[in-house]
């Protein structure tokens, strides 16, 4: 079953994203790596990406769409799903995805503003990426994320399922498992009684 994860920047994401592939055979999108790989290219796209992630905004929907539409043409075990993990952030992109693959659960990490900025100034201690260098080009993130991306939860109304984020990866994870197989186990009966 395709998987979309969705949530706010430095809501772990990532972190999730990498134990799930660590335990189930998913083929992993990532929007954000997507376009840090077009930006460490040097190419003339990569120069106009690196402008505006690194100032904290959302790329243009036609950028992101195309990357990812990319990714979707290259091919796929039969029967592999997608963990798709930062798109779609805003409506139009969530309408695009629509035609690309189906979108049956969408799982939105929820964490608290204060949350936000502290984790990102940690990884930015590491990471190197310019977007977690300062405060106010986090602040920036959240502020977008709160704008074009909050909404798209009325659009998958049917398919979110809203993870309390907070706490440690491990904890996180594990309400992760617990609700991805309460979930299964519900359309299983379903099935089974129709
Ligand atoms: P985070 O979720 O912590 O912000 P990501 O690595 O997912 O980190 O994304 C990094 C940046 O890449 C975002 O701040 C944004 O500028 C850009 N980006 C990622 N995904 C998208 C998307 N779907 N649409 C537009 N811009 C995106």
């Amino acid at each position: 079953m395709n998987i979309v994860i969705l949530g706010g920047p430095g809501s772990g994401k990532g972190t999730i994203c990498e134990k799930l592939v660590g335990d189930f055979d998913y083929r992993l999108i990532c929007a954000g790596d997507l376009l840090r790989n077009e930006k460490s290219s040097g190419s003339k796209l990569g120069n106009q990406i690196a402008e505006i992630i690194d100032a904290g905004n959302l790329v243009p929907d036609k950028i992101i769409t195309t990357l990812m539409f990319h990714e979707f043409q290259k091919p796929i075990k039969l029967g592999k799903s997608y963990l798709i993990d930062g798109y779609p952030r805003t409506e139009k992109q969530a309408i695009s995805l629509d035609g690309m693959i189906n979108v049956p659960i969408v799982l939105w990490l929820e964490v608290s503003d204060e949350t936000t900025i502290k984790r990102n100034l940690k990884r930015g201690l590491v990471s190197g990426r310019p977007d977690d260098a300062n405060e106010e080009i986090i602040r920036q993130r959240l502020e977008n994320y709160k704008k074009s991306s909050l909404p798209i939860k009325k659009y998958y109304e049917k398919q979110i399922v809203e993870i309390d984020g907070e706490g440690t990866p491990e904890e996180v994870y594990k309400r992760v498992i617990d609700t991805l197989f309460e979930d299964v186990k519900e359309l299983k009966d379903i099935a089974d009684i129709l």
